[in-house]
């Protein structure tokens, strides 16, 4: 354990166990969830935002369970490295590359404190927003990451558990604010006005993982 954290009760950090957690119940999620959101890609994509999320959570639960982790920056560089691999897709490399650069930020680490954790979170947003070479209200899954980073840096200083309520929230919130937007990025594009009114597949299944941690703290392990 890392010792400047070692004597902290276990609210004030994230732990690689709650991490690994954190996966599983996104990949329960996203298994419950991924008919929803192929029907939203429906709407406005190409009908496969659902299975593709779902290879790529079906394929880190499998790695995890067969080649458990040391410490959290390699599971995200896993999850990182699986989802860029499995997904196909846009939202492939956009996840990947939002948890390959928050890895790189924590490799050796066991557990993060809150501060610590807020600052991979914007390292793995920026890595998300070149990658996609999007910005603040294209109508993407990175408007739903750029409005957690910004609450959860509002929310600091405060403990592990009232930063990850707060990160579903703004989650939540910036979901059903981007619904009526016109989408200026990915295949939604395409439709122009057609767009506003739906929402965006991609900012569903990043509120979905934001939701998944909130619970980690709310429930029993
Ligand atoms: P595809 O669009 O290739 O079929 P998915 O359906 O799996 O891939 O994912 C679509 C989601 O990816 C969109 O809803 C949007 O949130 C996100 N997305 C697409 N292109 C970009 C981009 N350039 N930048 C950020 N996010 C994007
Ligand atoms: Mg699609």
């Amino acid at each position: 354990m890392n010792t400047t954290t070692a004597h902290r009760k276990p609210d004030s950090v994230l732990t690689l166990q709650q991490c690994a957690t954190w996966m599983e119940r996104y990949q329960q999620r996203i298994h419950k969830e991924h008919a929803y959101l192929t029907d939203l890609d429906a709407k406005i994509g190409d009908a496969d935002h659902g299975s593709n999320m779902l290879r790529g959570v079906n394929a880190i639960t499998d790695r995890l369970q067969k080649n458990p982790v040391q410490s959290i920056g390699k599971l995200m560089e896993s999850v990182g490295m699986l989802l860029l691999s499995s997904v196909g897709g846009a939202s492939g490399p956009l996840y990947g590359t939002f948890f390959l650069r928050a890895g790189q930020e924590s490799l050796e680490k066991e557990c993060l404190t809150a501060e610590e954790f807020v600052y991979l979170l914007q390292i793995g947003t920026e890595g998300m927003r070149r990658r996609g070479r999007t910005s603040l209200g294209d109508k993407t899954m990175f408007d739903v990451f750029s409005a957690v980073c910004e609450s959860a840096q509002q929310a600091l200083p405060c403990e592990m558990n009232t930063l990850v309520a707060r990160m579903a929230e703004a989650a939540r919130e910036a979901v059903e604010e981007s619904k009526p937007w016109i989408a200026k990025r990915g295949r939604a594009r395409y439709l122009g006005e057609k767009s506003a009114g739906h929402i965006d597949p991609g900012s569903a299944s990043a509120q979905m993982l934001f939701e998944t941690l909130a619970e980690v703290f709310t429930t029993e392990q």
